[in-house]
């Protein structure tokens, strides 16, 4: 692997294409430039107007992987977020979160303490590099005293204390969408807005380019052809004459930006008092409370999000009793901020937790197509990562 910057592609002399350009999309081309691979981002709309507008900001450390003992995620998920802390100190931050507990089943103080610790071993080069204003502290539990001062609106009865952690936080979002582009057009990545992907070019067996529409509509040539368009990436394939079921069927999930002041200047982390109520994030924005997420079971066929009323009334109810203090009526919602992703097998509307990479060529399609589906945005760096590290040499192409 080269970091030396590609000439940039222009088209017809792109090696790669990739269609899309949300955050999959922009780090499949940052990375592939990393290699020295000229790659040419053909995006329908805009670059990062899709699901990864709507995302919750939280660039996680992985902590939550630990509950079911997946030390790969952990570890992949504090490296991921170490690398965005180093690559946009401006941009992203640590930011303290807090959980209150009321010592039922893994929510125990004790339990926690131990979390953290095996977290810090795990994570043991989590901050390597990183200047002392971006690195993350370790976590800990607080007294019940420690956490009323921080949270003072917190439910008092049964509660044992708090989980207070860190993780990143990546508050002006659009900014660091501009900064991955324009970190991949340094390394020679063309990208194209308001330019649909229309169809395949395919000469013998072997994929040769794209046919796009759009105000510059016409043919993209290129040996590799990379499908990151998210929840479209399914009927992308299909199209394409690739059909591939596993790709991409979705669940529906979405946050809320809420016109009520923030009730801790830490993010909260906060359930309701009924057994198996959600785990709901809310985060300081501007004054205002960002909430999420709320998930919701996909019925429709076509892959273009949107909430029904009733879903917001769900997910506000769920805020009053896990929030109460915050008081959130209809009136207050500000902003929907929906978004598909890939479900989990055999589930209604949990969120797949691995990635799906399918080399088209090996099962019968194209050769040189390849999909990728991704399930977070901060995992997206090491997903294309890998993704080009498997691409043929140029040579083979
Ligand atoms: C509500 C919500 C909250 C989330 N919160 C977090 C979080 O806090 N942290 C985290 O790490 N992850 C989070 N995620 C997950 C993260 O947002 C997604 O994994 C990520 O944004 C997916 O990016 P993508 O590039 O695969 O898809 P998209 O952003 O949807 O990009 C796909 C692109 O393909 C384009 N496209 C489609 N068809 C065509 C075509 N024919 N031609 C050209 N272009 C086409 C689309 O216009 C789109 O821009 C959240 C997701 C949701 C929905």
């Amino acid at each position: 692997m080269t970091s030396k910057p590609a000439r940039p592609a222009r088209s017809g002399d792109a090696d790669l294409i990739v269609i899309g350009g949300g955050i999959y999309g922009v780090m499949l081309a940052f990375e592939a430039g990393r290699a020295g691979r000229r790659a040419l981002v053909l995006e329908r709309g805009q670059i990062g107007d899709a699901t990864t507008a709507n995302w919750f900001r939280i660039l996680h450390g992985g902590f939550r992987y630990l509950q079911s003992l997946d030390i790969v995620r952990t570890r992949e998920s504090a490296a991921e977020r170490r690398w965005f802390l180093d690559f946009a100190p401006d941009l992203v931050q640590p930011f303290p979160f807090l959980m209150p507990l009321y010592g039922d089943g893994l929510k125990r103080p004790s339990f926690l303490r131990m979390a953290f610790l095996l977290e810090s071993v795990l994570t043991a080069g989590r901050n390597r590099g990183l200047r002392p204003e971006s690195r993350i502290a370790p976590g800990r539990t607080l007294s019940v005293e420690e956490t009323a001062a921080l949270y003072a609106d917190v439910r008092r009865e049964g509660l044992q204390g708090a989980a207070l952690w860190q993780d990143a936080v990546a508050f002006d979002d659009r900014a660091l969408m501009n900064r991955l582009r324009h970190a991949a057009e340094s390394l020679g990545a063309v990208f194209e807005e308001q330019t649909p992907v229309l169809d395949l070019q395919v000469s013998g067996d072997r994929v040769s380019g794209v046919i796009v529409g759009g105000p510059r509509s016409g043919p993209r040539t290129a040996p590799l052809v990379i499908n990151a368009a998210g929840p479209w990436s399914g009927e992308i394939a299909e199209r394409f004459g690739a059909p591939a079921p596993e790709l991409f069927r979705p669940t529906l999930a979405f946050n809320l930006l809420i016109d009520r002041p923030p009730l801790a200047a830490t993010g909260l982390a906060v359930a309701g008092p009924s057994p198996g109520a959600p785990m709901l994030f809310l985060l300081p924005l501007e004054g205002r409370t960002f909430a999420g997420t709320w998930h919701v079971e996909w019925q429709a066929e076509d892959r273009e999000a949107r909430v029904a009323e009733a879903d917001v009334d769900a997910f506000l109810q769920a805020l009053a009793q896990a929030a109460p203090a915050l008081g959130a009526t209809r009136g207050d919602v500000l902003g929907i901020l929906p978004g598909l992703q890939p479900l989990a097998k055999g589930s209604r509307t949990a969120v797949c937790d691995r990635p799906l990479t399918i080399d088209h060529g090996r099962k019968g399609g194209p050769r040189g197509l390849i999909s990728v589906s991704g399930v977070k945005y901060t995992t997206a760096r090491h997903v294309a990562q890998q993704v080009v590290a498997g691409l043929p040499d140029p040579a083979d192409c």
